[in-house]
């Protein structure tokens, strides 16, 4: 059987939802085995982006055009597009300004008034830019939901759909 071929990359995020998955230690030597990690910067050396391929499991939201450029490029490159963790699917914590200021504002009374961030703009989720095919809620995800997921891909196919719970009292 052909290996999967998947991409496992980050956009601005803390990197948390990756570690994860190299958090799965019982499942790695299977996921090692059955997928082929064709592109996967936090854990190899020497990958590259070069579809196509099967899956795309990328974190963090989008807010530089380096970003914009590395999602459209997976999204054109991947048959499927996972939106992996809380950053990606709503934005996350890089989207988040408590309403106060505008982030030139922000970045100025944080770092003096000198700096400024002119090829920047909003962090936004994945949705906002390309079509997604699959999210994983969770900052950061759930492990059983991820090797969940692995396990749907080796199968050719997506996890079921989740309800998530809420609070009742
Ligand atoms: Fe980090 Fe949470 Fe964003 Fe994942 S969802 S990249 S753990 S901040």
């Amino acid at each position: 059987m052909k290996p999967v071929r998947l991409a496992i990359a980050g956009l601005t995020a803390c990197s948390g939802c990756q570690l994860t998955l190299l958090n799965c230690e019982d499942e790695l030597p299977d996921v090692l085995r059955r997928f082929e990690l064709v592109y996967f910067p936090m854990a190899q050396s020497g990958g590259r982006r070069e579809g196509p391929f099967d899956a795309a499991l990328v974190e963090g939201a989008v807010s530089t055009p380096a970003d914009l450029d590395m999602l459209f490029s997976l999204r054109n490159a991947s048959r499927l597009l996972v939106a992996y963790g809380t950053c990606a699917a709503f934005g996350g914590v890089a989207a988040m300004n408590n309403g106060q200021s505008q982030r030139q504002e922000l970045l100025q009374t944080v770092y003096g008034s000198e700096a400024s961030l002119p090829e920047s703009f909003a962090p936004a989720p994945f949705g906002n830019f390309v079509s997604v095919d699959w999210t994983i809620r969770g900052c950061p995800p759930e492990k059983e939901e991820v090797v969940e997921l692995l396990a749907a891909l080796l199968a050719g196919t997506l996890p079921p759909v989740r309800s998530y719970p809420v609070c009742t009292e």
